[in-house]
């Protein structure tokens, strides 16, 4: 019912989380949260650790005590629990206040939040296929407990009571902002629906979820069995040695001893899209990523993605609005479709004319290579190597030995010591779910524990791909204070044999991109845990993430942590100088294919037929209206396009570039004063990362820099302006 329960439960695998501060750590949950005992049956809560008090440092969930046959029926037993307190709720006799209803709602679920917390953080980074059963089980089932309570008549009318006379209860702001969603949270559910409506819009639901889970597993699987086999070494022997080894690994593994294998993996497409020479291998590769979920198999996508827009436009249309983006972004910080569009149609030619002036110079390089006249997609990112080498004498490899990960990490702690006067402390004691992760214990710079962050680095099959934060436990204060627990998570390459884990520079941004997010959630200082960290509009969300990564490229940051890992010398001038030279380059085709799948998520969701649309004509269309160039792919295509049809970000991709407008504005408050200012530093913290969703996120901008974001300094900073 809560919209953490929401966010954690229904689009688990986003990449958000959170949670923070003040008092003994030990405090957390047990505070906060003493009902967990009193719910279970005594059987239930000695066997299954997800039922029980967590006496842990900290309250960190039990890994080394969960078992994967826990999580079923701990779900079962937290909805019995949640429906027990929403009974509880109804037979209030006493007339409905914000406190016995608004409040009370928000205190309930605690259970199912628990569960839902570590169960989806465990599915997403560590799943196997027992867990993946669970969680196709359990989708529908969430989604017909979740509607239960939304579409609750006698309870919509308690919240609603409360709701009219707003006015006239003397809330504070956040107070309001809670009862705003709860209010609007039924609405948007259908609670002022005809018993029909309510009922297919139950259905719908229900089909949506279980479309969107098999959507998230083709995907996967397709991304799994995808393999390419090489026979001779001399085909792959321009490939960095660490990335030979690996391959031959992989061929071991698959029965080909001797032989050498790469798959869709990043940390082994990536590489031989950008290094290898062997243009079939490319292609080969390239293909099988692009055409995954459009194969024609049981696991094609096609189908499931047509029948999920129709249902949206169905529930848009029950909901009184024309199409499911708009129904969607109502709420966002965009408000509707056509700011959308306009926004990224701003964008769009000057992104296109720097890509097709980007592919003009790797068509050339094509050509002085190979002769060949034909600039393919499997060409782009390894002419592009080459033309960055010459261009800009910037060789990935070259940088690696500088990003060691726990080099990368020290990096990113400096950064928040310097912003924030943040400590972080190893506890390695803690239990964990894989024994590769590492975990820390975020202080102030009194020595007050904020609380605690999961790394979880490495590449492997029981990982989805990609990386993204999530919670374990969000900060709250409502009946004493929880200390935030959150994860990152990344696909960062394993050390092998003589080899640490070395980073590329986008993959130590991307580390600087999730810490930010964890700030989010560690820096949270709320009552509400529904409003706490993360929980903001998506459009505003990948904001904080976003302004983190700024600090990484700045001269003065990298010098302070990019060390050699092995002769620990700081990364050389010259190096710094090509890395920021370099940082608008490629960024027409960036620009390009992220705009291209920001647009193609919006061409499925402002349909407005609820007929189901072909999912290859509809993306044939969207790419020729905008005039795509063959060269290069929108970066999700439908059929693997997990983040709106498998994650919580259906008309929602568009808000990384919503919230980098944000974040290049933001960050040019610190350009403008000095890089750690801390007046500019104390006032983010205040009015952005202590907030969550207390506020609308147009609110919190401009109480941290005096006006709205400006449009500038992201054209500038893309170096398409
Ligand atoms: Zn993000």
């Amino acid at each position: 019912m809560k919209k953490t329960l929401l966010a954690s439960a229904v689009s688990a695998f986003v990449l958000l989380g959170c949670t923070e501060k003040n008092q003994s750590p030990e405090a957390g949950l047990s505070d906060a949260k003493p009902e967990i005992q009193e719910i279970e049956s005594a059987t239930a809560a000695e066997v299954n650790p997800l039922l029980t008090e967590w006496k842990t440092d900290f309250g960190v969930p039990p890994f080394n005590l969960i078992q994967d046959s826990h999580y079923e029926p701990a779900f079962e037993a937290a909805f019995e629990a949640h429906k027990a307190e929403i009974a509880e709720i109804l037979a209030d006799t006493a007339e409905p206040t914000f406190a016995n209803t608004i409040e009370a709602l928000e205190r309930s679920g605690s259970s199912l939040t628990r569960v839902s917390n570590v169960f989806y953080a465990v599915n997403g980074a560590h799943s196997n296929d027992v867990i993946r059963d669970v969680a196709k089980r359990i989708a529908p089932k969430m989604s017909a407990h979740l509607s239960d309570i939304t579409l609750n008549e006698a309870l919509f009318k308690r919240v609603n009571a409360v709701y009219q006379q707003s006015k006239d209860l003397g809330l504070n702001a956040e107070q309001t902002r809670l009862l705003e969603n709860t209010y609007k949270q039924f609405v948007r559910a259908g609670a002022n629906l005809s018993e029909t409506d309510k009922q297919r819009v139950r259905e719908i639901d229900s089909r949506l979820s279980e479309l969107s889970q098999q959507f998230g597993q083709n995907v996967l699987k397709e991304t799994n069995e995808f393999i390419v086999i090489v026979d001779k070494l001399e085909d792959i022997e321009d490939l960095p040695q660490s990335l030979i080894n690996a391959a031959a690994d992989l061929a071991a593994k698959n029965d080909a001893e001797g032989k050498w294998a790469f798959n869709l993996a990043r940390p082994s497409i990536n590489p031989v899209l950008q290094y290898s020479s062997n243009r079939e291998l490319r292609k080969k590769l390239f293909e099988g990523y692009a055409m995954r979920g459009n194969n024609g198999n049981a696991e094609d996508n096609k189908a499931i993605a047509s029948e999920m827009a129709a249902l949206r436009v169905e529930r848009a249309n029950i909901m009184g609005h024309d199409n499911h983006a708009s129904f969607v972004l109502e709420r966002n910080v965009a408000e509707n479709p056509e700011n959308v569009m306009g926004l990224l149609d701003k964008i769009w030619p000057a992104a296109l004319q720097k890509a097709e002036l980007e592919a003009a110079d790797l068509q050339a390089a094509l050509k002085a290579d190979t002769g060949e006249t034909d600039l393919q997609g499997w060409d782009w990112r390894y002419y592009t190597e080459k033309v960055r080498k010459a261009k800009y004498d910037l060789d990935e490899n070259e940088l690696r030995p500088y990003f060691e990960v726990n080099i990368v990490r020290d990096g990113v702690f400096d950064t928040a010591n310097k912003l924030f006067g943040l400590t972080f402390t190893e506890r390695n004691d803690l239990p964990k779910w894989h024994e590769s992760q590492q975990v820390f214990e975020v202080k102030e710079a009194n020595g007050d524990h904020i609380g605690i962050v999961y790394f979880d680095y490495f590449a492997r099959d029981s990982k989805r791909g990609g990386a993204w934060m999530n919670h374990l436990r969000k900060q709250s204060n409502l009946d004493g204070y929880v200390h935030p627990i959150v994860t990152n998570n990344f696909n960062y390459p394993p050390a092998s044999e003589g080899s640490p884990s070395l980073l590329s520079l986008s993959e130590a941004e991307t580390f600087f991109h999730e810490f930010g997010h964890a700030l989010h959630g560690l820096l949270s200082d709320v009552t509400y845990e529904s409003l706490s960290g993360t929980s903001t509009p998506r459009d505003f969300v990948e904001f904080p993430s976003q302004v983190f990564e700024n600090w990484m490229t700045k001269p003065e940051v990298l010098k302070g942590f990019a060390k050699h890992y092995e002769t620990g010398e700081p990364i050389p001038d010259a190096l710094i100088e090509k890395i920021n030279k370099a940082s608008q380059f490629n960024q027409g085709f960036a620009t390009v294919e992220y705009l291209g799948a920001a647009l193609l998520d919006m061409s499925w969701h402002t349909l407005e037929s609820t007929d189901k649309p072909d999912a290859l004509a509809l993306e044939e269309a969207a790419m020729a209206r905008i005039g795509m160039i063959d060269e290069i792919i929108p970066r999700y295509r439908s059929t693997y396009f997990n983040h709106i049809f498998a994650g919580g970000y259906s008309s929602g991709y568009y808000s990384y570039i919503w919230s980098e407008i944000m974040d290049a504005d933001a960050f040019a408050a610190f350009e403008e004063t000095s890089l750690f200012d801390q007046e500019t530093a104390q006032k983010y913290r205040e009015h952005i990362l202590s907030k969550g969703g207390t506020k609308p996120g147009m609110d919190l901008y401009i109480d941290f820099r005096g006006r709205k974001p400006e449009i500038k300094p992201l054209l500038v900073k893309r170096g398409l302006e």
